[in-house]
């Protein structure tokens, strides 16, 4: 059995950082440490002399090969797993849609025939809940035991995907009873419904309005509200993609009251700002994603959020649409726009450079934002996550010395556009490693196909 050395470099894990050579053999972390010197047989070396050595990136919330808005997110499990491991992430957790019609078990299969044999990297799957029928919850346990430990439910999309807050109160104390945990979208769908029909009766169709349609309060309201069913139904708790200074400050307050409350941001949430909405003509349809982008005042609360703990995860919501797709759905009226951008192929580079070159966090908050955590929250522990022995062999090779300059010319998503369009920042991912092999080069794809493998995550 061959071994890979990675030799020289700097080892990054969310508890600390060492000069340290990595041993891989057969997919997995055999050593770390001082192994230079050894002498061994059948090893290929590879001089990571300053670099750095990063755990693969575990992005948990993407929307690939998804039926969405009467449309489908552009990246497949094929295009999206590779953009993603270009960009140094080496797992997924994905979003499996309930389709109207279908149990949970059906839709959670047709989606596991999507990624099977087309996902390049290891993937899960959380599994959405968008219609409560008789006997939904019966499923649960049989959901759960495959591997799929999480759902998830949206306060928003009436007639869609929501579910009243009655049905959310039965997907939290089912789940928890089967080990589950929830996954909630919190903004106030009826209120934003309300507000989107004023817009559109004053004449405001086009996608800027998309932001006035969702002020923070409409977020700040469902998390509130949130927390407090979750604790009637006596469950754990996790919020995708917030954005808002008093979302964070909800969540704060619940955490220290020990409650199970966890939360997300997403790239977009931390780097963007709400300016991009006030672009002529509709080019603001790029950013009609959900929640919209805030001021500044809210990104500065959801990075202190993110250095106090109150938020632990910082995920990409991968929902690409091409602007075209967007335009021909939409371009009458920002309500039929489907809601989404891409991400997964930036997240890690965007992150390191906004957050560590910034000073905002360190290299090792920004591991475990990244990786650590979410491989963690999710049940992908300790097997991905971190360069430790015995985990799989996922490593980004950084080096801090170049730069990456992002582009839609040149990305791997399936995407006529991305919203760091021209931004160069310091730092370029040189290789990933995902269980030992070499899957990505410089920008570029270089694995087998269809190498990705189903992951089945545990329980909390
Ligand atoms: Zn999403």
């Amino acid at each position: 059995m061959s071994y890979l050395m990675l030799t020289g470099g700097r080892v990054v894990n969310s508890g600390g950082s060492v000069d340290a050579d990595v041993l891989v053999r057969a997919g997995k972390i055999e050593a770390v440490g001082r192994l230079a010197a050894l002498s061994i047989a059948d090893i290929e070396r590879i001089d990571c002399t300053g670099r750095l050595l990063l755990p693969g990136g575990v992005d948990v919330h993407t929307h690939l090969d998804a039926p969405m808005m009467g449309t489908t997110t552009s990246d497949d499990f094929a295009t999206g797993t590779r953009a993603a491991a270009c960009g140094g992430t080496t797992t997924l957790v994905d979003f499996a849609m309930q389709a109207p019609g279908e149990t949970l078990l059906q839709s959670l299969e047709n989606h596991r025939a999507k990624a099977h044999g087309r996902a390049v990297i290891d993937y899960g799957f959380h599994m959405c809940v968008t219609d409560l029928y008789d006997g939904a919850t019966d499923e649960f346990a049989e959901i759960v035991e495959s591997g799929v430990s999480s759902f998830k439910v949206f306060m928003a999309y009436r007639g869609t995907l929501m579910l009243h807050d009655g049905a959310m109160f039965e997907v939290l104390r089912k789940s928890s009873a089967v080990g589950g945990q929830v996954c909630v979208h919190a903004e106030n769908g009826d209120i934003i419904d309300r507000l989107a029909a004023d817009l559109i009766a004053a004449g405001r169709t086009g996608p800027g309005s998309h932001e006035l349609s969702r002020p923070p309060s409409t977020e700040i309201e469902a998390v509130r509200r949130a927390i407090q069913i979750a604790r009637m139904a006596d469950s754990p708790l996790y919020f995708v993609h917030l954005s808002t200074e008093g979302a964070v400050e909800a969540v704060a307050e619940a955490r220290a009251k020990d409650w199970a409350v966890a939360g997300e941001t997403c790239t977009h949430y931390l780097t963007l700002d709400r300016s991009l909405y006030d672009a002529p003509g509709f080019e603001a349809a790029k950013v009609v994603l959900t929640p919209p982008l805030r001021t500044e005042e809210h990104r500065d609360a959801l990075w202190r959020g993110l250095r106090a703990g109150t938020l632990g995860v910082v995920s990409s919501d991968h929902c690409p649409f091409c602007l075209e797709e967007k335009r021909r759905l939409g371009q009458d009226d920002f309500r039929a726009i489907p809601n989404g951008g891409p991400g997964v192929e930036h997240r890690l580079l965007v992150m390191y450079a906004e957050g560590v070159r910034k000073g905002r966090i360190s290299l090792e908050k920004f591991v475990d934002l990244t990786a650590t955590a979410p491989a963690r929250q999710f049940g992908l522990s300790p097997a991905k996550g971190a360069i430790v022995r015995g985990a799989d062999a996922d490593i980004v090779v950084l080096d801090p010395h170049g730069s990456t300059t992002i582009s839609a010319e040149t990305q791997n998503q399936r995407m006529d556009y991305t919203p760091y369009e021209g931004w160069t920042l310091p730092g370029a991912i040189e290789a990933v490693y995902a269980r030992g092999e070499l899957v990505a080069q410089n920008g570029k794809y270089v694995g087998s196909e269809g190498r990705g493998r189903f992951l089945e995550r545990s329980t909390l």
